[in-house]
């Protein structure tokens, strides 16, 4: 394993801790670099992670609610949004890779800090699908919805339908019925879900998950970024967590409620993520293609990343850092 795992400690705000992040891209000046110990009264807050490149457009947005004494609630809502509405993604909300029949379906959840949570699943036609786990959350005595229930929840709620099938995604899928007999296949290129997790001013934490899930998936298909515990967990007293990849591997693992829980026996947010990935790699004796990361942060602000495969990042925002921070991992493709 790769291993720098002290660099992402982050217990003091100021250049050391932006050097030590920065590091985090930059393997091999590590050396030199010194390893910043907790200071558990020296809080990041506020703070905001999420997966992969899209997250520094999403973070923009959670930081304008942040950065004004916002909570954490509505950042990651609306950090995710971001991503949820640009057509050019194709791995979340409008512009999304369909399922093998051509139809785009999307799962989201969210959870705040006072452990109400939210989701819906295969739900079709909705461009904001994250928005749509925040009013079964707020609206209604249930956590999920799914499918033609949440889409009629979704427009009695006043949300619109909209076609989320993009040209250049319709593309992209008939070029995939030609060759793959139509067979759902795992790799790499076909998922990447926007998780973002955040403290906000007042200490508080929340997350949100929005996908379309893997491409190409069969039909009806639901992974592990809707279900609360797998795809995402908060626990106020304790951290968040959230995955990307393979959702059935994170499922089986019930990962982000493992980092969470982690974190809640002594670990570091990058020990937790690291031994949640270490979790997936135990139970599953073919690890091809079987990418998986997690992001997690605990209440002092705390940040950890790791993945089963190279290429995992996150973008991380808060007063003093804005960039993208590659995740150590387990294995080479
Ligand atoms: N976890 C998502 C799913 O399995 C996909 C992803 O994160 O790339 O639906």
């Amino acid at each position: 394993m790769k291993s720098r795992r002290e660099f992402i400690k982050l217990g003091a705000i100021g250049s050391a801790a932006l050097l030590t992040q920065t590091a985090c891209a930059a393997d091999d000046k590590l050396d030199n670099i010194e390893t910043i110990t907790t200071d558990k009264t020296a809080a990041i807050k506020p703070i905001v992670l999420s997966t992969w490149n899209h997250g520094i457009d999403a973070n923009k947005a959670a930081w304008e609610i942040l950065s004004q004494n916002g909570t954490a609630l509505d950042a990651v809502e609306q950090g995710v949004r971001v991503t949820e509405s640009d057509p050019d993604n194709q791995s979340v909300g409008l512009g999304g890779l369909p399922d093998r029949d051509g139809n785009v379906t999307l799962d989201a959840c969210i959870m705040d800090h006072n452990s109400n949570c939210g989701a819906v699943a295969f739900l079709k036609e909705i461009e904001n699908p994250i928005s749509v786990a925040r009013k079964v959350m707020e609206d209604t005595p249930h956590v999920m919805l799914a499918g033609e229930g949440a889409l009629e929840f979704a427009l009695e709620k006043g949300f619109t339908k909209t076609n989320l099938l993009t040209e250049k995604s319709k593309e992209a899928w008939q070029n995939w019925l030609k060759e793959s007999e139509y067979q759902p296949q795992i790799n790499s290129e076909n998922h990447d879900t926007i998780g973002m997790i955040a403290i906000d001013e007042n200490g508080n934490l929340a997350g949100a998950c929005t996908t379309s899930g893997m491409a190409y998936k069969l039909h009806g298909r639901v992974g592990d970024s809707p279900i609360i515990g797998a795809g995402l967990f908060v626990d106020n007293e304790i951290g968040a967590a959230c995955a990307t990849g393979v959702g059935e591997a994170v499922i089986r693992t019930a990962g982000s409620a493992i980092v969470v829980e982690l974190m809640r026996h002594g670990k570091s947010p990058q020990e937790a993520c690291e031994e949640a990935v270490a979790r997936i790699m135990s139970k599953h004796k073919d690890l091809t293609n079987m990418q998986v990361g997690f992001i997690a942060l605990n209440k002092q602000g705390e940040y950890g990343c790791h993945s089963v495969y190279a290429g995992f990042n996150i973008a991380v925002r808060h007063n003093d850092f804005e960039d993208m921070v590659d995740a150590e991992y387990e294995l080479e493709w």
